[in-house]
């Protein structure tokens, strides 16, 4: 039953969705740093629906859970990092992703813990690439102007390898269908996310725009 919306969520993958589930976390910095209302209001303004929001502290087992959804995590973002450090000319920690992925998932139960985090579900049409953009790439130093990371902080890989550390970039949001089903899965039950309609809907989605005028 739990599972259902999640295999809802791939079987309409292919089809424009309006009902298509993100889960973004405000990371410790961000609470730290008194963020949560700009990241709300930059979603929000974008049209997207808020269909569930928390405060909690998370526990390191959960972090671990949350990033190891996609078993393959460890070698993507140490690939990632590695190809990063290259593009600039820099050099790698490592030549070896799965150990740089390590590396980062245990900065990571150490970042995650260190306060509380607001975790929230937000939903609407193409609310993973939409929520993505208004993010910003992974490491704050590159991303771009305008982003949520890219505006309010700055670190970089580079820092953030030396001092041993997981990269302070405020904001974790899906990084696709699949991932989304399980993250919300693990964060959310059921009854804390609500259906309910947004009267703006009518306005970002009906066919017609009919009954504006008296
Ligand atoms: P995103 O959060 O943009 O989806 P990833 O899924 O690749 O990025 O990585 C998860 C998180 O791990 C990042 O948001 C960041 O906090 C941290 N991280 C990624 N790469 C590194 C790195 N090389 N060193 C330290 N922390 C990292
Ligand atoms: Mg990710």
């Amino acid at each position: 039953m739990v599972e259902f919306g999640h295999i809802l969520q791939i079987l309409y993958s292919n089809m424009a969705n309006k009902k298509e589930r993100s889960l973004v976390i405000v990371k410790p910095d961000g609470v730290q740093r008194s963020l949560i209302g700009e990241v709300v209001k930059r979603y929000e303004q974008v049209g997207l629906k808020l269909v569930g929001i928390k405060m909690i502290i998370p526990t390191e087992d959960q972090v671990e859970a949350h990033y190891m959804v996609n078993p393959d995590f460890k070698t993507n973002v140490g690939t990632k990092t590695i190809e990063s450090y290259k593009k600039k000319g820099e050099t790698p920690p490592t030549e070896n992703p799965e150990e740089q992925g390590e590396f980062v998932l245990n900065g990571l139960k150490k970042y995650m813990v260190s306060g509380p985090v607001v975790v929230m579900c937000w939903e609407g049409l193409h609310v993973i690439d939409v929520v993505r953009k208004i993010t910003g790439g992974t490491e704050p130093r590159t991303s771009d102007v305008g982003t949520i990371r890219g505006d309010y902080v700055l670190d970089s890989y580079q820092l953030a390898d030396t001092d041993n550390r997981a990269v302070r970039n405020l904001i974790h949001a899906s990084g696709n269908l699949e991932e989304a089903g399980k993250e919300i899965i693990l964060w959310f039950d059921e009854s804390e996310l609500i259906d309910y309609r947004l009267v703006q809907e009518q306005i970002l989605y009906d066919v017609n725009l009919d009954g504006i005028l008296e």
